[in-house]
């Protein structure tokens, strides 16, 4: 844990997991100064301990605290806290294969303030949990999702484009409905028109059809995905035709295939997408689609060190 006061800048280091201690009068309490980031460690088939493209999110967390008027931890700060943190857990990352190591990275607005206006101090926060599969049903298993035709996760103009908390709490009510209907996750459409697909609760979009590959562009209102931006590149490798472009729910429902990405997802295949009572089925049941698996195993091979990295995304531990 770092704290932030101006004058002094950062100053912190490692320290046992426990309660914060805050003001009932924190800006983040009261007025939600908070970005966050979800990054994985895990224990490639080459023995080492590895982190996948962790400056990718070191310069997210920066965007979002400039959206968000704080003062960005500086890149270095946040990778030396990132492998700290993980090399003072290495003893709960799971066996190579069977998970991983979480690493929530907070940036908070934890001075007090009364009226609305930026934190006078902030927290710099790491802490870690071992995880499996993010879905119940297995990493493999593909999922059921559902349009959200009543509520949208951002606008234009808004904070969609950050890692904001703000974002996730007007999602709870939404996800709660949908696992109440029996599906995984909501597809959220775009708030001006109500035609495009935006993003999944906590993943990026994809939609194939033959060999071309579409996903959301970048405008604002969906989170610039760290495994998005890399399946992008790894499916161009593999010969796929990839656009960032608006994609229609009407075009998804006449997709050959969906698949989502994310940390904790990976790459997954969506099973089914549901759109105003129609259920369009991808492959076959239980099965992941082809593209999905594909790019899976390619993104996996890589992170997990089976494949060779000429990106330079995999940070070991040292
Ligand atoms: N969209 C949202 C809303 C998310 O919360 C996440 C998870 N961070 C993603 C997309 C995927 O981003 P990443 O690939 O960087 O985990």
């Amino acid at each position: 844990r770092a704290t932030y006061h101006p004058g002094s800048g950062w100053e912190g280091g490692l320290e046992p997991y426990g309660p914060l201690q805050l003001d009932p009068s924190a800006q983040v309490l009261n007025y939600g100064q908070s970005v966050f980031e979800g990054m994985k460690a895990q224990r490639s088939a080459k023995g080492n301990i590895v982190v996948f493209r962790p400056d990718e999110n070191a310069a997210r967390m920066m965007a979002g605290a400039e959206r968000l008027s704080m003062p960005p931890p500086p890149p270095e700060l946040f990778l030396e806290a990132v492998l700290s943190t993980c090399r003072a857990n290495a003893h709960y990352i799971p066996p190579q294969g069977k998970g991983s190591l979480y690493m929530r990275p907070l940036l908070l607005g934890t001075g007090s303030i009364l009226g609305l206006g930026p934190a006078p101090s902030y927290s710099f926060v790491v802490y870690a949990a071992a995880v499996g599969a993010y879905f119940k049903t297995g990493q493999l298993t593909p999922i059921d999702l559902i349009v959200e035709e009543r509520f949208h996760r951002a606008a234009p103009g808004g904070m969609g484009g950050t890692k904001a908390a703000g974002n996730y709490s007007p999602v709870l009510v939404v996800q709660l409905a949908a696992k109440q209907s029996g599906y995984a996750d909501v597809v959220y459409l775009d708030a001006k028109t109500d035609t495009y697909l935006e993003e999944v609760s906590s993943c990026n979009i994809f939609v194939v059809k033959g060999n071309t590959i579409k996903t959301p562009p970048l405008a604002g209102t969906i989170l610039p995905g760290v495994t998005r931006k890399s399946v992008i590149q790894l499916a161009r490798q593999l010969g796929y035709e990839v656009q960032e472009t608006n994609v229609a729910v009407t075009e998804a429902m006449e997709a050959d295939e969906i698949f989502t990405t994310g940390t904790a997802v990976v790459v997954s295949a969506v099973g089914s997408l549901t759109h105003r009572g129609v259920r369009k089925q991808f492959g076959e049941a239980g099965q992941p689609t082809r593209t999905a698996l594909r790019l899976y195993e390619a993104l996996t091979a890589l992170q997990q060190e089976k494949a060779d990295d000429p990106f330079g995304w995999i940070v070991p531990v040292a």
